[in-house]
């Protein structure tokens, strides 16, 4: 063990996803009934880790344009990075991010333009794009490696207001 360093270089990171529902907006605090909610099933720990990639393989990545991101978990230690992968589809005027508890183990480092067609090599566990703390990202490929702690739902100013 590193000194300094949780077992299995657990961290909290920030995680955001589309919400179907408004999970988490005044009013709403119960989880959608929704099957495809990807802000729902991330808080039940259901991940879609493998989903197209079990469905369609690399055939998906050739033609939909799936990414190695679209098949992990993509989280970051920068708030302000998650905020631009969170969206509303119902026009909620709250942005929400949820705050992780991840185990992120051996992380390997890649370049950002290799970051989303990247799986880990032997001996690694994810993959992490880090020029600098605010840019970092980090793509989990186990669900047992992530659970949601926090909630956190925001309203940005309008632009101009500030
Ligand atoms: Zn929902």
């Amino acid at each position: 063990m590193v000194h300094g360093v949780e077992p299995g270089n657990q961290q909290r990171l920030w995680y955001a996803t589309t919400r179907e529902c408004g999970v988490g907006d005044p009013g709403h605090e119960s989880l959608c009934s929704s099957t495809t909610c990807p802000m729902c099933n991330h808080i039940r720990c259901r991940f879609d880790i493998g989903h197209y990639g079990g469905r369609y393989g690399r055939l998906a990545q050739a033609f939909f344009f799936i990414t190695r991101a679209d098949l992990g978990i993509q989280v970051s230690p920068a708030s302000s990075k998650s905020h631009l992968y969170s969206r509303s589809l119902i026009g909620s005027q709250w942005t929400a991010l949820l705050l992780d508890s991840v185990v992120v183990g051996n992380p390997q480092a890649v370049a950002a333009d290799d970051f989303e067609s990247s799986i880990p090599s032997s001996g690694f566990d994810s993959i992490v794009r880090s020029e600098s703390t605010t840019e970092q990202e980090f793509i989990l490929y186990h669900s047992d490696a992530v659970r949601p702690l926090y909630l956190v739902l925001y309203q940005v100013p309008a632009s101009g207001s500030i």
